[in-house]
């Protein structure tokens, strides 16, 4: 028999679970499904979370490294295995922590299973169980994206991000030489981390630009300030990955030179792709360049029918997708008519490198030379910089020229995960350079270079 429910979600990641708990708290009922069986999908069973895990235990050896000479004595030792034991230990942690949640919360169930569209209100899960059918009043596609796959030679034979950050990871052991394919954002931090811990990692991009789409005055900045065990190589093109009694040989053409080296382990990374729910299309739900199409209130052509998070490729980070679904549910609760918009222009993006790099907003690359007012401030005279021995990068803000009001911004160095969070908030807030400059931020902490930086305009 047909159950029916106020909203069915497909995926119970960022994209889906603030909406199913928002409906059901409003007296609804829901149903999320998700082949993981628990909440909060690829951010914390292989993305933002696990890898952040290692990074920051990373840092924080990396810091015990540089202050050798500068108080702390002793010798320090990675025990990698340990150090994935930590990440599995988050992981789980927070897997509970959910489950609590999930438990506390009426009218919300989660199905392990996974869910195809078989009408406009009607979806089929197939689970361990067989399948049963759902009719919904509206549904919520949160499918998210997997690691995209090129068809290359001994791709089989690569380990990709899902590999390494799951529980019960791939690598329980550093690999001595590492090569990873891509230089997007989650190839450099992964060859920034391994790097850090002694792996001897060689980068291949096929592009000319590294983090390629982000703005060129922050990301040269940013590779100036890499680890010197990483090699970057741009503009090749790799041929095939072969197995070598074990090891991996790579393969690739650098100016039409063919080059090979090889090395203990092979990372691919080269994107991830929107993964579309099957019946989305034969139902008529429209896909663009970025996943399924939908403008900032998430509808797909059908009103009832929403598109949040990765799956529509418009900013595919957690938060975004957060935010989206609440969108989701107050259009829901207005009766399918948009009340709520989310805004793809002002989402904070940080590069979890070693040192890192964060963005938000409109940058020049995007508003063309001249457009912007930039006002800038060096880590270099920082007292928590100096404190920490962590000189290197800067902050720069950009405001309107008539109004000073600003628009965007970034960070390379020191902090700069906590503090896009402080400039997207005057960003979101409206703010202008006068108000940043009034406001007597904290000394000496790494936030009172934001207001340095909007004071040295007056
Ligand atoms: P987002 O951040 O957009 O929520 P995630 O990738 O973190 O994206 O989460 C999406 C979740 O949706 C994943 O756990 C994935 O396994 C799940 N999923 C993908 N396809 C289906 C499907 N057809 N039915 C149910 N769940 C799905």
């Amino acid at each position: 028999a047909t159950q029916e429910v106020d909203l069915l979600c497909i995926g119970a990641g960022g994209a889906a679970y603030p909406a199913a708990f928002r409906l059901a708290k409003a007296g609804h009922e829901v149903l999320m499904v998700d082949p993981k069986g628990v909440m909060s999908g690829n951010c914390l069973y292989e993305g933002c979370v696990p890898s952040k895990a290692v990074r920051e235990t990373v840092a924080l050896y990396d810091d015990v490294q540089r202050f050798q000479s500068l108080g702390l004595q002793g010798h320090i030792a990675v025990d990698f295995a340990a150090l994935m034991q930590h990440k599995d230990a988050v992981q789980s942690r927070r897997y509970a922590q959910h489950a609590e949640e999930l438990a506390a919360t009426p009218r919300i169930r989660l199905c392990k299973g996974v869910a195809r569209l078989l009408d406009a209100h009607t979806v089929a899960v197939d689970s361990d169980q067989g399948t049963d059918t759902y009719r919904a009043a509206h549904i919520l596609i949160a499918s998210g994206s997997d690691v995209f796959l090129p068809p290359l030679p001994g791709a089989e034979l690569c380990l990709t991000s899902h590999d390494l950050y799951k529980p019960g990871p791939a690598l329980q052991s550093l690999p001595d030489e590492m090569v990873i394919i891509g230089g997007g954002y989650i190839g450099l931090e992964t060859a920034t981390f391994f790097a850090r811990l002694g792996t001897r990692v060689t980068l291949l991009q096929k592009g000319e630009r590294i983090l390629a789409g982000m703005d060129p005055a922050m990301v040269d900045q940013l590779l100036t300030l890499l680890p010197a065990g990483l090699q970057i190589h741009t503009d090749v093109e790799v041929q095939r990955v072969e197995d070598q009694a074990g090891r991996r040989q790579v393969v690739w053409r650098d100016q039409g030179r063919e080059v090979s080296q090889s090395v203990d382990v092979v990372v691919l990374a080269v994107g991830r792709h929107p993964v579309i729910p099957e019946g989305a299309e034969s139902i008529g739900i429209e896909l663009d360049h970025h996943g399924i199409g939908v403008g900032s209130a998430l509808q797909t052509r059908y009103p009832h029918i929403y598109a949040a998070g990765d799956v529509n490729g418009r900013v595919p980070l957690f938060h975004a997708a957060v935010r989206q679904s609440l969108v989701v549910a107050h259009n829901i609760l207005a009766g399918n008519v948009p009340t709520d918009y989310a805004d793809f222009s002002q989402v904070p993006t940080t590069v979890f490198t070693l040192p890192a790099a964060a963005y938000i907003g409109l940058t020049p690359d995007k508003a063309g030379s001249g457009a912007l007012l930039e006002a800038q401030y060096s880590f270099k005279e920082d007292a928590r910089a100096q404190i920490l021995e962590r000189r290197e990068g800067e902050i720069r803000l950009f405001f309107e020229p008539d109004t000073l009001r600003l628009k965007g911004g970034w960070i390379v160095g020191l902090d700069a995960g906590s503090l896009i969070g402080q400039i997207g908030t005057a960003l979101a807030a409206g703010m202008t350079a006068y108000d940043l400059a009034r406001f007597a931020d904290q000394h000496p902490m790494s936030a009172e270079g934001v207001s340095k930086a909007a004071r040295s305009l007056f």
